[in-house]
């Protein structure tokens, strides 16, 4: 079993030096995280190796030299890293998940080049991907990737995780891929967000735009159920804890105490990107300054931004308004020996980046949207005997994680303003313990836990979908039931209508048996070994209307009523008389509730939202329960909730009762109940240890086969009985 990580780029670097190549691991945090996960498995990586060449030769001694390492390069064209990557990926994913909508770019030729080198990603994995495998797809640059792999290697084990926000669907529905791009998501078995407002939009979006049955964090597919999960992403919490005391940093850090002398620095670091913040947080301070003249020659903002995409216009003008802006800030403010906002456009090696978390009194973290932000986190796991304060986004993920930061809206410069003023005056023993608690998050909520949580489930999730793939019928299984079949002299069959032997349709009285079924059941009623029944939830009418002259058994309104050799009968003592209060919550409920309706039979009232907006639907559904309690045990009634309907019935009976009615007055050597909803799971309970229960549809834990199509059912019969 192996481990292959797919991302955008390989943790590596590789310089040309002369006529030949070194290649030097660049350890980010990923790469840690997983470098320290306890796995049998084997680790590899596919990803881009960071260089352009066309030459055969210097490719095959580059892959050469990474296949030494387990990694597998993908290479690039400068064309297709244009238009890939800092196309879709960067010019219309990244502003669209970051909720700058006016940035987004649609060019038919980024949208080809991300297809095609998702694709290259694709081809170049699939050699060495075997059954067994795991395989973790990271990131927005390969939304498609998933689907690619599971269309190729059906049964490998694939997970994916989302970097950055998800945003909310009324933002991702304007994407005029948006059905692909899901589609090619749900084809991981796991999908990791940082966050569960993430995995929420996500959800929506899914529920929305691909029409899917989900439940809470579960999307059902044909034949697999896709996990939708939160794992906040950490940092190796122990490097940067002990990485102050590193004789490397000390010196760094003690040599910039004694350059700033008995100033107060406030810093911020952060990758150039409009989604930062960067210039609200420079009018924060700015206003600050201006507001709070007692604190001038006394605080300075360090800033670094680190060169990012530069090539990209945006990027080029923000970097401008940036150095512009501090420009002005530094022209009004600075005075001899003292310098308001230190500014450095470079990255820093880490033992100088800790140096400054170090030396740092306050962090200023606010972006204006931030899938996690780690700075955050790595600035907290460096402080320790001088604790500093961290000023925190609400909009970065790691805010649900770090309430014990000073919470920001960072939109609002004067919220900031005031933020920076209770930092600078926060006692020393508040900051102590705020830092206390913060640090006991993120010191067990490392990267590495982030990664060993992912890789768990998504085994655990593989498993059951390998389970739901075993209990699916096949061939082999059938050919077995085939047998018992035929071997029983006497046979009970119990089927279900609706969902089963007629597809769920948006309009309940469009669902008429075919003359398809109609002759299928004409068939299996006809041979006299066996007693067929219809166990539905629909009327007695109905029934007898849509299935006249055939030969066959009902259980109507779940067992209410039964029919037996073409005579009613009926189980409740009378027809219900519904209580007013009931009524009119029911009334209520369908007055808010554009498109749903209410159904009286005899025994039960139903409310029946299949044409619902499923977010409308979620919420009535489960107001009408609240509200329906009460008086229903009162009145000693049950509230059941079905397939897109909510029932109010006497507990007396339901489609389990039925069937044990049947199975005590005969004997059968071969009882079969097929259905697809939560009620007919009640009929699965009451079969004999050795009947034969089918779910149809989703995975039911009850259930011993499963068909996961109704549109399966009529042939699975049709060779049954054959
Ligand atoms: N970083 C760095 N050198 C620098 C500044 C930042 O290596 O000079 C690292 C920093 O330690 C952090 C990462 O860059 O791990 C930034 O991650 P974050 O999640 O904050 O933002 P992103 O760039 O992923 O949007």
């Amino acid at each position: 079993m192996k481990l292959i990580i797919i991302a955008n780029r390989l943790p590596v670097k590789i310089e040309r030096k002369n006529d030949s190549f070194a290649v030097k691991r660049s350890e980010g945090g990923l790469a840690t995280g997983l470098g320290s996960l306890k796995t049998e498995a084997e680790m590899h990586w596919v990803g881009w190796p960071g260089i352009y060449t066309d030459n055969e030769k210097e490719k095959q001694e580059i892959t050469g030299k990474l296949n030494e390492l387990n990694y597998h390069p993908v290479f690039l064209s400068a064309e297709q890293i244009e238009n890939y990557y800092e196309g879709y990926s960067n010019s219309t994913i990244w502003p669209l998940c970051h909720y700058f909508f006016s940035f987004v770019q649609y060019k038919t030729e980024y949208w080809e080049a991300y297809r095609q080198v998702n694709t290259l990603f694709c081809e170049e994995a699939l050699p060495f991907i075997e059954d067994d495998d795991i395989i973790w797809v990271q990131d927005y640059q390969l939304m498609l990737l998933p689907k690619k792999i599971r269309d190729k290697k059906p049964n490998v084990n694939i997970g994916y995780f989302h970097h950055i926000p998800f945003p909310s669907y009324e933002l991702f529905r304007v994407l005029p891929e948006r059905e692909e791009v899901l589609e090619g998501l749900l084809g991981a078995d796991l999908i990791g967000f940082h966050t569960h407002d993430y995995m929420r939009h996500f959800i929506s979006a899914i529920y929305r735009v691909l029409d899917l049955n989900c439940n809470l964090d579960e999307i059902s597919l044909k034949d697999r159920i896709v996990h939708v999960d939160a794992f906040p992403m950490g940092i190796n919490y122990e490097q940067y804890h002990k990485a102050p005391t590193l004789a490397g940093v000390k010196k760094r850090s003690d040599r910039l105490k004694e350059e700033l002398g008995n100033q107060t620095t406030i810093l911020s670091v952060d990758r150039l990107d409009y989604s930062k913040g960067i210039l609200h947080r420079l009018n924060a301070f700015a206003n600050f300054l201006e507001n709070h003249p007692e604190y001038r020659k006394k605080v300075s903002l360090a800033m670094i931004v680190v060169p990012s995409r530069d090539a990209v216009d945006r990027y080029a003008d923000l970097k401008t308004q940036i150095d512009q802006t501090i420009g002005k800030i530094n022209g009004q403010y600075s005075t001899p020996g003292w310098t308001p906002v230190y500014y450095f456009y470079q990255s820093f090696p880490f033992e100088e980046l800790i140096a400054l978390y170090d030396i740092a009194d306050v962090a200023l973290v606010t972006p204006l949207r931030d899938g996690m932000n780690l700075v955050a986190k790595e600035y907290l796991a460096t402080k320790r005997d001088k604790p500093g304060v961290l000023i925190l986004s609400e909009m970065a993920g790691a805010a649900i994680e770090l309430p014990d930061s000073i919470i920001i809206n960072p939109n609002d410069t004067q919220e900031i303003e005031n933020a920076i003023l209770e930092a600078l005056t926060m006692p020393e023993k508040e900051k102590r313990a705020r830092l206390d608690k913060m640090q006991k998050r993120i010191s067990t909520q490392t990267v590495k836990k982030w990664a060993g949580d992912f890789v768990k489930d998504l085994r655990h999730i593989s498993e059951q979908n390998k389970e739901i793939i075993q209990k699916t019928l096949g061939k082999r299984q059938l050919t077995q039931l085939k047998k018992e079949y035929q071997q029983a002299s006497k046979r009970l069959i119990l089927l279900d209508y609706d969902g089963t032997l007629s597809p769920f349709v948006k309009n309940p009285e469009d669902a008429l048996p075919t003359e398809e079924l109609l002759k299928l059941l004409t068939k299996m009623t006809s041979d006299k070994k066996n007693k067929v029944v219809i166990n539905s939830g629909r009327n007695r009418q109905v029934l007898d209307k849509w299935f006249k002259g055939l030969n066959l058994d009902f259980a109507a309104e779940h067992g209410a009523y039964f029919k037996e050799n073409g005579k009613w009968h009926k189980n409740i003592q009378q027809k219900i008389e519904w209580d007013d209060e009931i009524l009119n919550i029911i009334e209520h409920t369908i007055e808010k509730t554009p498109r749903s309706h209410m159904e009286v039979k005899d025994s039960s009232l139903v409310w029946h939202y299949r044409k619902v907006d499923v977010w409308l639907a979620e919420l009535r559904q489960k107001q009408l329960i609240n509200a329906l309690i009460g008086p229903a045990s009162r009145l000693n009634l049950q509230i059941v909730p079905g397939n897109k309907i909510v029932e109010i019935k006497s507990p007396d009976f339901n489609k389990g009762s039925e069937v044990r009615r049947l199975l005590q007055k005969d004997n059968y050597d071969f009882v079969l109940a097929i259905g697809d909803d939560t009620t007919d799971e009640d009929m699965f309970h009451a079969l004999p240890p050795d009947g034969v229960s089918i779910k149809v549809g989703n995975f039911s834990p009850v259930a011993k086969y499963r068909i996961p199509l109704q549109s399966s059912v009529m042939p699975f019969f049709e060779n049954l009985i054959k």
